[in-house]
């Protein structure tokens, strides 16, 4: 038995840092194993996993492995303190990526009581996102992980207080508006003043039969992620038409012969611009009308991806592709399931908010992806959380100034 915990990935690997950076956070020692350059690495990585490439592989000093853990999973298994300070803040945010963060700046700067709970690890998508290269102020561009580090830390000197791998599961009004109750995923509760829905959103499944089984497999949802997994294969299949789809479809021809982009409809949704890289591009083909019957396990056991059955809507004809791996690109699916039938959501499910961001709920405020009418830009979600927090403010202070009624 080994006595440190032992991380296996890839530099490139966006999950690997998150959970590089989130034991770090915690002051968790461990040893980090570049499967690139470790060829022990891989194998253990295989051996651990069925045969498949799935990083980060975490193995722990009790001989135990985790592959791919979300920071909750980690939290558990690490033991981790996940309780905060205070149980009545004047702002509890939820959702620690770039809108939630941002806005937990402005209040705590204000001195107002701020707590951020992020169900995975602070950053948001932007913590996990390889390079940003229009976020302004930043002429050569700047990692993900480093703008995240930086806007924990302004947070940090503020005071706020954060917890990380802590879902919220539910919120709710109390007090007549006075107050807001947000349940944890770890039974705890706590009262805000005011609060912040942040929770941006995740990307969309297909839902077609047999993807679950082959999600880490031959299935995935981030080129970046896993793109560099498939140097040197001929063939890989991306799902979608739209501006991720094709982005990340070129993105994609750096390591293979052939991407081929599935589109369901009879033609492509993404700007003018990337359509024109695309249809210029040797390496790139496109198919439209074609809908996803199937996923289907190579027939050697190994239970990665072997075959997409596509029905032609068309035709009606059902044919096979056989690529190395498939990316799904066909939209975010918001995080508001925890407040379905609290808050007033769009028809996809994304947050309606009035002025100064705050919904129909009096003291709940909504910023970022995940509130409707959104660009799902980095600069706009940093933008929404500073509005959200004037708006907050304002709310706060109209609160403080209310008569109060003597029995
Ligand atoms: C691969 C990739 C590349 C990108 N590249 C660019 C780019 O180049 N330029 C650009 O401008 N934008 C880019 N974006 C988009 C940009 O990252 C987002 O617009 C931005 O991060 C949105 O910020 P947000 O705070 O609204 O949401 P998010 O960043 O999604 O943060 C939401 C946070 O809420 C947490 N959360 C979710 N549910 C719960 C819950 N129930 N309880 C507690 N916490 C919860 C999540 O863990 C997450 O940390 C990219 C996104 C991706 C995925």
């Amino acid at each position: 038995m080994e006595d440190m915990i032992r991380v296996y990935g890839a530099s490139w690997c966006p999950d690997c840092r998150r959970a590089k950076r989130f034991l770090g956070d915690q002051r968790v020692s461990f040893e980090w194993h570049d499967i690139e350059t470790d060829p022990d690495g891989v194998r253990i990585v295989q051996e651990r996993n069925n045969g498949n490439n799935i990083i980060p592989t975490i193995v722990f000093p009790d001989g135990s492995h985790l592959s791919e853990p979300s920071n909750e999973e980690l939290a558990e298994k690490i033991g981790l303190e996940r309780a905060a300070m205070m149980h009545v803040y004047d702002l509890i945010v939820i959702g620690g990526g770039p809108a939630g963060l941002t806005t937990s700046i402005y209040a705590a700067r204000e001195n107002q009581q701020t707590l951020v709970i992020d169900s995975k690890g602070l950053g948001g998508q932007a913590g996990v996102t390889e390079r940003l290269d229009n976020y302004p102020g930043f002429p050569e561009g700047i990692g993900g992980a480093e703008l995240a580090d930086r806007i924990v830390q302004q947070a940090q000197k503020y005071g706020v207080e954060m917890l990380q791998a802590v879902s919220v599961v539910q919120i709710e009004s109390e007090g007549g508006g006075e107050q807001v109750d947000v349940e944890a995923a770890t039974g705890d509760h706590y009262h805000g003043r005011s609060a912040l829905i942040a929770t941006g959103s995740t990307y969309r499944r297909t839902g077609a039969e047999g993807e679950e089984d082959l999600i880490g497999a031959g299935i995935h949802f981030c080129a970046t992620c896993d793109g560099p997994f498939y140097k040197g294969a001929s063939q890989l299949v991306v799902l979608g038409g739209g501006n991720s789809a094709l982005e990340e479809g070129l993105f994609l021809t750096q390591f293979v012969d052939k991407v081929t982009i599935v589109q369901r409809g009879d033609r492509l949704t993404a700007n003018k611009l990337l359509q024109d890289k695309v249809n210029m591009d040797d390496q790139m083909e496109v198919l439209f009308n074609r809908e996803i019957v199937g996923f289907r396990a190579k027939d050697d056991g190994s239970g990665k991806l072997g075959a997409i059955e596509l029905k032609d809507r068309e035709s009606g004809q059902v044919e096979e592709l056989h690529p190395a791996a498939c990316f799904v690109f066909i939209g975010l699916d918001p995080n508001t399931d925890f407040v379905k039938g609290v808050v007033d959501l769009d028809d996809r499910g994304l947050i309606l908010t009035g002025m100064g961001m705050m919904t129909n709920v009096p003291g709940v405020f909504a910023a970022g992806d995940v509130r409707s009418g959104s660009t799902k830009q980095l600069a706009s979600a940093v933008g929404e959380g500073a509005a959200a927090a004037i708006g907050i403010r304002q709310f706060l202070e109209a609160q403080e100034s209310k008569p109060v009624h003597m029995m």
